[in-house]
Parts: C-alpha cells; sequence; structure tokens
C-alpha cells in the first residue's frame, strides 16, 4: 500500500517535470525589434535593435548582416564589435551603432538581409529559449545627381526666384537650401512642363532677415540617406528697406487690444474693456505686438504644408483695386507711445488703403486654405496657389470664402476693415514662400513673372542648355 502510493507520487513527479520540461521549451523566446535601418542603408546608416526578456537575462545575443551568402557580424554579447549596448528599462536592452561604408565597406548595393537572434534562460537554467527576427534591406551607395537646367538666377533682398533642375533617381527628394531653409522642388509637370520625370521646378528666396551672401544650392536626399549638393551661378541683388515711426494711442488701443483679446485663445486668460486702465491696455498690446504676433505667423507658416504640388496661378498677381501704398515689405518699424519707443517689429506686408469695406478679390487663382479670425491678422484669409506659393490678406470686415473653394483670379473673397492690428480700414497684402514672407512687388511685377519664371519654365520644355 505504502509502496503504491509512493510509486504514485513519483510518477506524479515525473510527469509535472515531463510537463514542466516540454512547456519549458515551448516558453516565449526574447522579444527582438530591429529598429533601423528601415527600408534602406546608405552611405551613413545606423544599425538599433531592441531585445527584452524577464530581468534582460540573456544567455546569447547576436546581430549580423548577410548579403550574397556573406555574413557580417554587427554584435555579440561577447563581442560587442563597437556596439553600444544600454539597458533601457529592467527587460530591455537597446543596441545601436554605425552601419556605414567604413565599418561595412565590403557591402554592396542590392538586397541584404539584417538579423538579430537571442536565447534566454528557462526552468531554472535547464533549457533555453530562443527567437530571431530579420529585415530585408537595399543597399544604396550612389548619391542622388542634380543638374541645374535654367539660367540667369536674379534675387533681389526679400524676394523670390525660381530654378528648373534635374534630378535622380527619382525618389529622391530635393529642392534649394537658402542658409538653413529648404524649399522643396515639385514635378516639373505640375507647371505645365510634360515630358520628364527628372525635371524639377523650386520656387526660393532669400528672406529679408537673411544676409547677402547666404550660401544658396540645390540638394537632394534619397530614402537611403544619401545626399548630394550643386551650386547654380546666381546674382544677389540689395534691396533698401524702410524704417517708420508709429506713433501708439489710447484711443488706438482701446478699439483694438479688448477685440483682440476677446478673440484669441492665447490670451484666454488676460481680460479688457472699454474701461480698462491706459497702462494695462499698453502692457497687453505689447503682449499682442509680441507673443501674438509670433504665434500668429507660426500658425500661417503652418499652412505651407498644404499646399498643392502644382500650379494654379497664371499671370501677374493683382494688387488691391485704385489702392494706396501705405507701408511696404519689411518697413522696420518702431513703435511710440507718448513719445517714447516702445516695441519694434519688422511689417512683413504691404498695407494697401482704398475706401472702407472695399471689395478685396484674390490675386490669382488658387484654393483657400484659411477664412478665420487670427489675432494681429484679425479676419483673414490665405489663398494658396500652388508649389508653396501662397497669398494673405488680412484686417478685413467680412469673408466671403471658406476653406477648400477654389478661387478664380479676380474673385471677391471679402470686405477690407481694420480688425486685428490696423490703425485704420486697409488691406494688409503678403505673398509667402514655403510659409516664409516675401515681397509682394514682384509678383504684381509682369515683366518680373516673364523674366524670372515663364521665360525659365518655356526654356526647360527645350533642348537643356549646358552651363
Ligand atoms: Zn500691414
Amino acid at each position: 500500500m505504502v509502496r503504491a502510493v509512493l510509486g504514485l507520487t513519483a510518477g506524479l513527479a515525473l510527469g509535472a517535470a515531463v510537463a514542466a520540461w516540454i512547456s519549458a521549451g515551448q516558453a516565449i523566446g526574447p522579444v527582438l525589434d530591429i529598429v533601423r535601418p528601415g527600408e534602406f542603408i546608405g552611405r551613413a546608416a545606423s544599425f538599433v535593435a531592441t531585445a527584452e526578456t524577464p530581468g534582460a537575462q540573456f544567455l546569447t545575443l547576436t546581430a549580423h548582416i548577410e548579403q550574397e551568402g556573406t555574413v557580417y557580424p554587427l554584435f555579440s554579447l561577447d563581442d560587442p564589435a563597437g556596439a553600444a549596448l544600454e539597458q533601457e528599462t529592467d527587460d530591455r536592452l537597446r543596441i545601436s551603432r554605425t552601419l556605414d561604408r567604413e565599418s561595412h565597406p565590403d557591402l554592396v548595393e542590392g538586397p541584404a538581409r539584417v538579423v538579430v537572434t537571442a536565447t534566454r534562460p528557462v526552468l531554472f537554467g535547464l533549457r533555453e529559449s530562443g527567437s530571431e527576427t530579420a529585415t530585408d534591406v537595399t543597399v544604396r551607395l550612389t548619391p542622388p545627381r542634380l543638374t541645374p537646367l535654367s539660367t540667369l538666377h536674379y534675387v533681389t533682398h526679400g524676394g523670390a526666384e525660381l530654378v528648373v533642375y534635374r534630378v535622380t533617381p527619382e525618389d529622391a527628394g530635393s529642392g534649394v537650401r537658402v542658409g538653413g531653409r529648404e524649399y522643396p522642388g515639385y514635378p516639373a509637370a505640375g507647371a505645365g512642363i510634360e515630358g520628364r520625370d527628372d525635371l524639377r521646378v523650386a520656387y526660393f528666396a532669400l528672406l529679408h532677415d537673411q544676409d547677402l551672401d547666404t550660401r544658396i544650392q540645390l540638394y537632394a536626399r534619397d530614402p537611403a540617406g544619401n545626399e548630394a549638393t550643386a551650386d547654380f551661378a546666381h546674382r544677389i541683388f540689395e534691396r533698401q528697406f524702410r524704417r517708420s515711426r508709429i506713433p501708439v494711442g489710447d484711443g488706438f488701443l482701446r478699439r483694438v487690444v479688448p477685440a483682440i483679446v476677446a478673440e484669441s485663445p492665447e490670451l484666454a486668460g488676460e481680460a479688457a474693456d472699454s474701461s480698462t486702465a491706459p497702462a494695462e491696455l499698453l502692457q497687453l498690446y505689447l503682449l499682442i505686438n509680441g507673443q501674438l504676433r509670433e504665434s500668429n505667423r507660426a500658425a500661417i507658416a503652418s499652412l505651407a504644408a498644404e499646399t498643392a504640388p502644382r500650379q494654379l496661378w497664371s499671370g501677374p498677381f493683382r494688387q488691391l483695386a485704385n489702392s494706396q501704398v501705405e507701408s511696404g515689405f519689411a518697413d522696420h518699424r518702431t513703435y511710440l507711445y507718448d513719445g517714447n519707443e516702445i516695441d519694434q517689429q519688422v511689417h512683413l506686408g504691404f498695407d494697401l488703403a482704398s475706401t472702407a469695406n472695399a471689395p478685396v478679390r484674390a490675386s490669382n487663382a488658387g484654393t483657400v486654405i484659411f477664412a478665420e479670425y487670427l489675432g494681429i491678422f484679425g479676419r483673414c484669409v490665405v489663398i494658396d496657389h500652388g508649389m508653396g506659393l501662397q497669398s494673405l490678406y488680412a484686417h478685413l470686415s467680412s469673408i466671403d470664402v471658406t476653406p477648400g473653394m477654389p478661387v478664380d483670379r479676380g474673385q471677391q473673397i471679402g470686405l477690407s476693415g481694420q480688425t486685428g492690428l490696423a490703425g485704420g480700414d486697409h488691406l494688409h497684402f503678403a505673398m509667402l514662400l514655403q510659409g516664409r514672407p516675401v515681397t509682394p512687388m514682384e509678383w504684381w511685377d509682369e515683366h518680373w513673372i516673364e523674366d524670372r519664371l515663364l521665360r525659365k519654365l518655356r526654356e526647360a520644355t527645350g533642348t537643356p542648355t549646358s552651363r
């Protein structure tokens, strides 16, 4: 009887051990993730992977890249091979290292495979459980090629220009870099140039606050991160920006400050009405002219992302009919209160005055992308003309359009007014390139449009001339 019980107990224990052994063999191995590279390995790539298991207890952890039957090690616990190993959490390790021409000079262009394997101890270290993950990649080592095609690039300070160029491969992103600012190029078909898939058109600008000797060049970047730049001949012309002094009076502050405070979510904590003390109104005005101006400009700049990849406009841009220029582009303004300097700002548009509530018309064909109240701009409309070009109409008393609406050149979009930071009824008109203000004067000028833009686009349809 006792022997039978013992036998049964031994049998059960053995059975449990066998079950534990088997289930340990099926235990989940470490969780592996290859973070980088993604789809491509370029001339300067990196390898990043994470490996997770309870207590970060690994028996083995290795990574390699294989190509055409050859295995190139990337990492192992015994031989980190220059990789950095860091413990991200109690359970997770992160491996990172460079994976470039210097570290792996024998990689060639074409398909390759990155593999990570790991094992962890299970059943008190009596057994182990392993896992493997892999990702297929393409090695790309040839940098993009850029060929400028257009000629006679003349850039006036604060103004725009256009360059036509060729870029290969076709999946490379490209454009013009002016100092630290990039202006993407668009397929030339969007500007009406058919025939070649490698042709690009990029509008760019030397902004009013950039130096005259700012570097201007073409850039291209393929999805593997390979980069190329190319210079193209251009001349820079100086422009004089005016300085003006603007007196700020209590009557003006009483009219504009409470209205802007009421309409601006950025100033939700503030309050102002007709009974607010002049000193307090002045403080709010400085907040509006400074921080709110910055915030409103950033909101306008972000609209650049919504530009169409094709040119929606044709012919010169229209100026407000029968209007008088009250203030020009990039005027440097000093603000005075009681004869004392209180602030300085740069005015990044044109102020055009006509009669009160004058019809405001789309300066050219495009799509409305913004139509609402926006702080210093008051009631404001932005029209996208494609390829990064947009026009802005501010201080309107009423708006006749809604976002998404296509408009023709000359179509009425609202009435002029004095909403926002406006001293009287006028239209504040601005032209924007990739969200950055450029002088509207060029776009109003038929000859500039012909010489600087249309001629280059026409020439690009012919045989490319050598430089
Ligand atoms: Zn203005």
